[in-house]
């Protein structure tokens, strides 16, 4: 356990280190049993608690609310079981994303969702925020691959939520579960699903002089009906600090944007659709299209999108990683018009995008120690949503809500929507007591002064 200020000083945030909370204590459970009894302990002592995994999340969802109990989980690391012949997994929430897929990849299987965080953040986290990755495009968010859970529930009590094999009856509390960012209780183990290896896989680099060209390719590529296993967009400011950084991939300097463009599955399609994919990404004005030769060079690729944003970290001491999703085609205008406010604002910022998702990841460098800069940064932070959900899009393609958004959700939600999720929360956490104040608002009604919310009364973005 940790309770002092120089130790709990580490755990203030998670990677959106604009906000920031005082937890009283740091606890480290190894066991489910003794998840559920410091949780019957924070009730009796009326304290609230919240659960984190790596704390590598950028919505804030386990930023400490202030006076909790910080549930640190990555000492459950265990896996439990491997089951080739039914292809799952049983883990602690602890195990590490990729450490999963390198225990089971000499059995020909892999787990799939693979966020670019995926060497440090947890599955307990990659199930509580419904993680993406680059692989999204083909085979969706974590929580399809989410068979079962064993949780305990705010209450103390222990709850499992779904099947091992995957045949569920009545109500589906494990999709309830997923994606509620740690706010509904605490998954202690989970069954997962693993898929096989595919037989061929292709990586192909291709480089533009504008970034529109490069949207326009994506769309082009969909348009066709080929899915690839991921489509991704970095404009010209990312290739620069990969290049500059340690994670350099020998991605053009000259471009404006390129693409990543991944294909798997059996050999003879691979083969096909690499054709269709090449002549697509010329025809749409890609001034080079290179295809890995080898595995060596093909991880150098993806090591350089991974580590973009461990690269970034050379533009300023803190980075907001901006997380939304728009309809794909409008990928251009939107970020003309979301470079155009960040110049406004005398910021230049760095995008990514899981394009095939139509998902934005625009990076905004900034020094926390600059008030004026700060408030810049909110400023742009909440005009991107709005830009966002004006063309049809949403808050959130895999980051999540957590305080960063929440009180955002009125932009795409009504009260009388808002108002289903409310009871859902309170059936599973009546006194309120589970990292509070996050993901759904209060109800203005309420705002003024609710003794039932405990976490953040008002998030300034
Ligand atoms: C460099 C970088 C790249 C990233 N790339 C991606 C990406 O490609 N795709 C993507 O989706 N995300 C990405 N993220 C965000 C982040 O890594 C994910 O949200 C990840 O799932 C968080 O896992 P974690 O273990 O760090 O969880 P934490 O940050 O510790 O917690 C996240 C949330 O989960 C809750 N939680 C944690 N453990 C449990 C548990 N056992 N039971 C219940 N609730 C729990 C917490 O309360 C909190 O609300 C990235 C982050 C960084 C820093």
């Amino acid at each position: 356990m940790l309770d002092r200020a120089g130790d709990l000083f580490a755990y203030e945030s998670d990677g959106l280190t604009l906000l920031r909370g005082q937890a009283s204590l740091v606890v480290f459970p190894t066991s489910t049993r003794a998840v559920a009894d410091v949780i019957r302990a924070c009730n009796e002592e009326g304290v609230p608690f919240v659960a984190r995994g790596a704390g590598t999340g950028l919505s804030g969802g386990a930023t400490p609310v202030e006076g909790c109990a910080l549930i640190e989980l990555s000492r459950m690391d265990r896996v439990l079981e491997i089951d080739p012949v039914n292809r799952t997994a049983s883990v602690q929430p602890g195990v590490i994303n990729s450490h999963l897929s390198e225990l089971v990849a000499p059995l020909g299987l892999l787990y799939a969702p693979d966020p670019s965080s995926q060497t440090a953040c947890t599955i307990g986290g990659n199930i509580a925020e419904n993680s993406g990755g680059p692989h999204t495009l083909k085979y969706g968010t974590t929580s399809p691959h989410v068979l079962a859970l064993e949780v305990v529930l705010p209450d103390g009590s222990l709850a499992v939520l779904g099947r091992r094999d995957g045949h569920n009856h009545g109500y589906d509390l494990r999709g309830v579960f997923v994606g509620s960012e740690g706010t509904l209780g605490i998954v202690t183990a989970a069954t997962l699903r693993l898929l096989p290896v595919p037989e061929e896989i292709c990586t192909l680099l291709a480089s533009f002089s504008e970034l529109v060209t490069a949207c326009q390719a994506v769309s082009a590529i969909i348009a066709k009906g080929i899915v690839p296993a991921a489509l991704e967009l970095m404009d010209d400011r990312t290739i620069a600090a990969v290049e500059d950084s340690v994670y350099a991939a020998g991605y053009p300097r000259d471009a404006r944007a390129v693409l990543l463009v991944e294909l798997d599955g059996p050999a003879a399609n691979v083969a096909a659709e690499r054709v269709q994919v090449e002549g697509l990404l010329e025809a749409s004005g890609a001034i080079e299209v290179r295809v890995a030769r080898d595995e060596a060079e093909r991880l150098a690729l993806w090591r350089g999108r991974k580590g973009a944003f461990g690269a970034m970290g050379r533009l300023a001491p803190d980075l907001y990683v901006h997380d939304a999703v728009v309809p794909r085609t409008r990928l251009p205008q939107v970020v003309d018009q979301i470079n155009h406010e960040a110049a406004v604002r005398g910021i230049r910022i760095a995008n990514i995008m899981h394009a095939g998702d139509g998902n934005l990841h625009p990076n905004i460098p900034f020094d926390r120690r600059d008030p004026d800069q700060m408030s810049r940064v909110r400023e742009l932070g909440a005009e991107i949503l709005r830009i966002c959900v004006d063309a049809g899009g949403v808050l959130s393609g895999e980051h999540g809500i957590g305080i960063e958004k929440r009180d955002y959700m009125h932009l795409l939600f009504s009260e009388s929507d808002l108002e289903p999720m409310r009871w859902v929360h309170d059936v599973f956490d009546p006194e309120d007591c589970c990292n509070p104040g996050k993901v759904i608002p209060v109800p203005r009604a309420c705002t003024e002064s609710n003794p039932r919310h405990r976490g953040y009364d008002k998030v300034e973005f």
